[in-house]
């Protein structure tokens, strides 16, 4: 049995608000591979949630960190640059839109609530590459968290449709450039998982509901299932996987139609 061994890699898990939060399913399963972990939390509310989380993982740094502030951002990465001299992966499990723009029609989109979506759920993911560029050991990884409606109309995703499609595209050139430097850059595409930003998307528990009648596997993904792939991408076993966004959905989007009971 091929088992995958981290132990000696450390790494920076970005976007755990709890335990329901797909970032801390991946970190469990890193952290079980023997890696070594920092998180980043988005504002103070955060930090004792976070806290109470690792409290069996000694030596675990916490940043704050909001992807909107330059300064905690480069504070981030200076103080890993300091605990560590160098970084093997980071995952960033982020995303937000403005309410307002996925209650509505995505016509009536405007021009803040656009930004506010795209600047947080997918320019971050650029400006931690930046940051997280000259730490990187060769060998190393990125990975961020994606859904289907990047790809396909998922009524009420709206804006954050279009944040996840600039997601994907950003992977692929992040990975055309580092792949220079031997570091690779993924996307995990999780089909619906009940957590606290899911919940906050209108209609999110019909969807929910009805990916099991669709999927080939005639259910939901666990936590379980979308950590593994988190641990999977960053480990040598992926080593000649870059740019891609990788499914972990029941199967669901394979799917061109569907007819009901068969
Ligand atoms: P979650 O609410 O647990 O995590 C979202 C995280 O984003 C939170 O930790 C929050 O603090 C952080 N965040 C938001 N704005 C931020 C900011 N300005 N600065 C720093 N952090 C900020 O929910 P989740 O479902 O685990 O979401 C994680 C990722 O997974 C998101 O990118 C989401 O789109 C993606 N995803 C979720 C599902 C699902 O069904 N849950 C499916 C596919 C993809």
């Amino acid at each position: 049995m091929i088992e995958i061994d981290l132990q000696g890699k450390r790494g920076l898990v970005m976007g755990v608000a709890n335990s329901r939060s797909l970032g801390w399913a991946i970190a469990e399963r890193l952290h079980a591979a023997g890696a070594e972990l920092a998180f980043s939390y988005q504002g103070e509310r955060l930090k004792e949630d976070l806290e109470k989380l690792t409290r069996d993982w000694p030596g675990t740094r916490l940043f704050q960190c909001d992807v909107t502030n330059e300064d905690e951002l480069k504070g981030t990465f200076a103080g890993l640059r300091e605990s560590w001299g160098s970084l093997d992966f980071v995952v960033h499990s982020i995303a937000f839109a403005p309410r307002a723009a996925m209650d509505g029609r995505y016509i009536e989109t405007t021009r803040d609530d656009w930004r506010t979506a795209l600047e947080i759920s997918a320019y971050s993911l650029v400006a931690v590459a930046r940051e997280a560029e000259p730490l990187l050991n060769e060998g190393g990884g990125l990975i961020t968290l994606t859904y289907y409606a990047a790809e396909k109309v998922v009524p009420k995703y709206n804006v954050m449709g279009i944040a996840k499609s600039a997601l994907e595209a950003s992977v692929r050139y992040l990975a055309y450039e580092l792949g220079k430097k031997g570091v690779r850059v993924n996307a995990v595409s999780a089909g619906p998982v009940r957590t606290v930003a899911a919940r906050s998307i209108p209609g999110f528990m019909k969807m929910f509901n009805k990916v099991g009648g669709i999927a080939p596997l005639g259910r939901n993904v666990t936590h379980e299932e979308v950590g593994n792939l988190g641990l999977f991408l960053l480990s040598p076993l992926a080593s000649g996987i870059t740019g891609e966004t990788v499914y972990v959905d029941s199967g669901f989007h394979i799917m061109g139609m569907e007819l009901g009971e068969e």
